[in-house]
């Protein structure tokens, strides 16, 4: 939900479901008892009546209601500065610093900094170093002439460690994506689909690409030092079924996918799979799905950056006010995909 077009009753809804990704985003004066809350107080919900929202704490203490205890909603700020003090602090070092260095450095205790910002960011601060610490290999790894000087770039001790945090992330070996998919067979096809040509390619482990328009020239582009091989038995089921998915859209959360993306970017991927089909969200939205409501940009270029059309479906995201917004392949296929989806 994008926070600057919430209703009351959206906010209310939140406050009863005590949905802990909009604190910060408003408060909720209760003026039977004169205290207002996070939206994620654990304390007994009001009557909607005796019920106000308000921007921030200082308006709601302008209309003389006082923080309550149990929630703090007046320590959301304090709390967001702490963790943004922190996530510079683990920016600019090589070395993630300690949990208890990053507590030290904000004053609180290490584990209620531990929870704050594992609240806020949706990682803990280790688990965000670490992501970090990725998402610089993978920029590296794109420019760097050997692969060891990007996994020391990126702040690794060694390549041993960095092979394990990859494990299971990239669907490729580090060497592999350096060098544009070298050591990896391609199989791909262009099927006709009522949306127009439609580019299938995957890997051993899944769908790595899904677009429209595009040919063996796109891929190669994109792949350009893999084995691309045209069709093959096996690949034609796969095929099928993506063709299937894309003509009577349904299911297909069950076809594998190779992809590669940051820590954040793989959760965004992941929200758009949970969209339901016919329904659409926006970008506050997956970000917010994705564990950090504040991301919205990052949620974006997420969108942007997906390799497989459809499949994730980065068309059931519009614009605030239901603008359809922009498409990869254009509107006419986004708003087709959308109508099949919806049924109409
Ligand atoms: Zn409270």
């Amino acid at each position: 939900m994008d926070t600057a077009t919430l209703t009351d009753d959206d906010r209310w809804r939140i406050a009863l479901a005590k949905d802990r990704r909009y604190d910060g985003q408003f408060v909720t004066g209760v003026h039977s008892t004169g205290i207002y809350c996070r939206p994620s107080c654990a304390a007994r919900p009001p009557l909607r009546r005796n019920v106000r929202f308000y921007a921030s704490p200082a308006e709601a203490e302008a209309a003389g209601l006082r923080a309550c205890l149990r929630c703090k909603p007046a320590d959301v700020a304090r709390d967001e500065a702490a963790v943004r003090a922190a996530i510079e602090e683990i920016r600019s070092h090589d070395d993630a610093p300690s949990l208890a260095e990053l507590a030290a450095l904000t004053g609180y205790s290490a584990s209620h900094f531990q929870r704050i910002f594992t609240r806020i960011t949706g990682l803990s601060p280790a688990a965000y170093a670490r992501a970090l610490r990725e998402e610089r290999a993978r920029a590296a790894l794109s420019g760097a002439a050997r692969v060891n000087d990007a996994i020391y770039d990126a702040g690794y001790s060694g390549p041993g460690r960095f092979y394990k945090a990859m494990e299971g992330k990239m669907g490729m070996a580090p060497s592999a994506w350096r060098s544009g998919g070298r050591g990896e067979t391609i199989r791909w096809a262009v099927a006709p689909t009522t949306l127009g040509p439609m580019l299938v390619a995957a890997t051993a482990r899944g769908v790595c690409r899904l677009s429209f328009g595009e040919g063996r020239a796109e891929l190669e582009a994109r792949f350009p030092n893999a084995e691309l091989v045209e069709g093959g038995a096996e690949f034609e089921a796969l095929l099928a079924d993506v063709v299937a998915s894309v003509e009577s859209p349904g299911d297909f959360l069950h076809i594998p996918l190779d992809v590669q993306g940051t820590a954040f970017q793989e959760r965004c991927w992941q929200a758009l799979r949970a969209i339901p089909p016919g329904e659409t969200r926006t970008y506050a939205e997956i970000a917010a799905a994705a564990g950090n409501p504040k991301a919205v940009r990052a949620a974006g270029s997420a969108n942007a950056r997906n390799n497989v059309a459809v499949l994730i479906p980065c068309h059931r995201v519009i614009r605030t006010g239901g603008d359809l917004g922009g498409y990869a392949y254009g509107l006419e296929i986004k708003r087709e995909l959308l109508k099949r989806e919806s049924g109409r």
